[in-house]
């Protein structure tokens, strides 16, 4: 149901954001375009690669901060039982302000087509893996998180309770949140997946009722 809830407005979006791409690419327009060398394929996809994942972790801190959009953005992190499917969790709100952003986003830095399907390969991938309920080994985690945000990492994520839910919102890299001081480890017998604040799991099986998670934060 999340799927068929969010394709209209993930189709119609993204259709707007690769119309604007394909502008600022025949305008020239953007920050890349500002930066010396910008047509070397280090600067065109390296740089910008990094660069929009540093916005979808400034995306992410806002959507946890704003309190309008952390009504939307609850409801994926009100799934006690993350795996694969908590990825698409996602109230359409949240698909649409995340489709704003993404275009803001482009619109900004001038990122071509072919980086924001690369961003888009690596992001679903990342996104998929870091939600698995596959857990790497403590040495390979370790390891492998010096750089990636791993699903042991993103576990601390949906862990119930804060600090522990405003910690590694990181996409792709876990740079940012090392950098931010919002980076953090927690082990799986420390974690319990959840929102403190929202824990009748039996609303999980009406959707609406889902949706409407957020209703109340608003009211205050
Ligand atoms: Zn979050």
């Amino acid at each position: 149901m999340f799927i068929l809830t969010a394709l209209p407005i993930q189709t119609v979006m993204m259709l707007l954001c690769l119309s604007v791409s394909s502008w600022t690419t025949d305008h020239q327009w953007g920050l890349v375009y500002s930066l010396p060398n910008a047509e070397h394929p280090l600067i065109k996809y390296g740089l910008m690669f990094i660069f929009l994942d540093f916005l979808d972790y400034v995306y992410h801190v806002t959507m946890h901060n704003v309190k309008a959009f952390w009504r939307f953005h609850l409801v994926h992190h009100s799934d006690q039982a993350v795996d694969v499917s908590t990825t698409v969790r996602e109230h359409p709100g949240e698909s649409f302000i995340r489709n704003c952003f993404l275009i803001l986003w482009v619109f900004l830095t001038g990122a071509s087509l072919e980086i924001l399907l690369l961003r888009q390969l690596a992001q679903t991938t990342a996104n998929l893996s870091s939600h698995s309920s596959i857990r790497l080994p403590p040495l390979a985690a370790r390891v492998v998180g010096w750089l990636f945000i791993t699903p042991n990492l993103h576990h601390v994520h949906h862990h119930f309770q804060l600090p522990a839910t405003n910690r590694n919102y990181g996409d792709v890299f876990s740079l940012w949140d090392r950098l931010f001081g919002t980076f953090a480890n927690l082990t799986l017998a420390d974690t319990q997946f959840g929102l403190q604040t929202h824990m009748d799991g039996s609303i999980d099986a009406r959707l609406l009722a889902l949706m409407g998670h957020g209703r109340k934060l608003l009211a205050k």
